[in-house]
């Protein structure tokens, strides 16, 4: 197609304009295509090697009866399971197409131009993407810092907090965080509460937190009525194995969730998503069954990486950033030659590194085989 005859970034958003898409985990099929190679394996995006639990396919195949009705705009039913879970009003919930969606929501509401949001340097991509869409400012607390020796690459509150002006009304802390896997324990994140104004909201993104067995790891829901500016999501993406399905939610002060649901497309969430979910919910022995396959993964990953003369991030997730030492690039393109897909973290300031994601005992073993090879040429 012929170029515009004007600059169509005249027109954008102000702040779409300097912005770069997020780059997802390269799917199954497109490498397929591109170097027509079968038996591929994807250990790019955090999922569930499982798959969702058995429970969850029945509940769906049953719900396509369906399809053609409008979802419950309300999500009522999935609403009132996590409420009673968390022992939460159901007003407090606002549900999204992923939990990526709630941050979006979130953003939309509280920033604009003149405003700031905080996020500490390795955090997850989405947060800085969103918030500079609608024209914020970002202020990138350090990660490295003298005070956390031990966890380089985790989040620095004490940076976090000095990064707070006037204009910030978001502060973004990923627990634990993509794709660091580092984490926050519960003396550090209460004191960073204390310590925020509470008219500036802190947004903390639990999208792992099933997967952490860490005894001083918070589970910060609970603090939801001592701290009225907080704000935690959730997702089934992840270790409930539902990535495909998109669905998440955010638990808020009901005022927040009001405003959330100002903005909200009335059908945001689709109509199969909730009833996987609680299908999912209801199926803790596939979840137990998930961490486990996990924690043995993550010790076959970590023996294997040793043996490599590798070292990397730890990781309390479903998935180990591995330091290279050297540009990460290449090593991922021979990895796709092998039909293995990881990430590179590039985009999070890590160039020499790769995240991988702990998958079945014979990919683990595929992966370690193939990095071999490819560091041994
Ligand atoms: C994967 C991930 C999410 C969420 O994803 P959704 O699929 O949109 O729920 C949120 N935060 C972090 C840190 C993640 O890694």
């Amino acid at each position: 197609m012929h170029n515009l005859d004007f600059d169509i970034l005249d027109l954008c958003a102000p702040g779409i304009r300097g912005l770069k898409p997020y780059e997802p985990g390269k799917p199954i099929s497109d490498l397929q295509r591109e170097y027509h190679i079968s038996d591929i394996i994807k250990l790019a995006s955090n999922e569930n090697p499982l798959g969702p639990s058995p429970k969850v396919i029945a509940a769906v195949r049953q719900a396509c009866d369906e399809l053609a009705i409008y979802p419950d705009g309300q999500t009522h039913e999935l609403r009132t399971a996590i409420a009673r879970r968390h022992s939460l009003a159901p007003e407090c919930i606002t549900f999204g197409d992923g939990s990526d969606q709630c941050i979006e929501l979130l953003t939309r509401c509280f920033l604009q131009p003149g405003t700031n949001a905080v996020i500490s340097r390795h955090a997850f991509a989405v947060y800085a993407i969103v918030s500079q869409a609608v024209g914020a400012e970002i202020h990138f607390a350090e990660a490295l810092s003298p005070s956390h020796p031990s966890s380089p690459y985790g989040h620095d509150l004490d940076a976090m907090a000095a990064c707070i002006d006037e204009g910030t009304r978001v502060v973004f802390i990923a627990n634990p965080n993509n794709p660091t896997g580092t984490w926050l324990d519960q003396d550090a994140m209460l004191r960073f509460l204390e310590s925020v104004p509470r008219k500036i909201l802190v947004v903390v993104d639990e999208a792992y937190s099933e997967y952490v067995e860490e005894p001083g790891y918070p589970d910060c829901v609970q603090w939801l009525e001592r701290f009225p500016n907080l704000i935690v999501t959730r997702t089934f993406s992840k270790a409930y194995g539902l990535a495909g399905l998109r669905i998440g939610y955010a638990v808020s002060h009901p005022q927040v969730a009001e405003l959330m649901n100002r903005i909200r497309q009335p059908f945001n969430v689709n109509k199969l998503a909730p009833v996987a979910a609680l299908a999912a919910l209801s199926d803790q022995q596939h979840l137990l069954r998930s961490l486990q396959t996990n924690r043995a993964g993550m010790r076959q990953l970590e023996q294997g990486l040793k043996a490599l003369g590798l070292k990397w991030i730890p990781s309390i997730c479903n998935f180990l950033t591995v330091d290279f030492a050297r540009p990460a690039m290449p090593i991922y393109q021979a990895l796709l030659r092998q039909g293995i897909i990881v990430r590179p973290v590039e985009n999070y300031g890590l160039p020499n590194h790769l995240r991988i994601s702990i998958g079945l005992p014979e990919q683990n073993l595929r992966l370690l085989a193939a990095l071999k090879q490819v560091l041994g040429s």
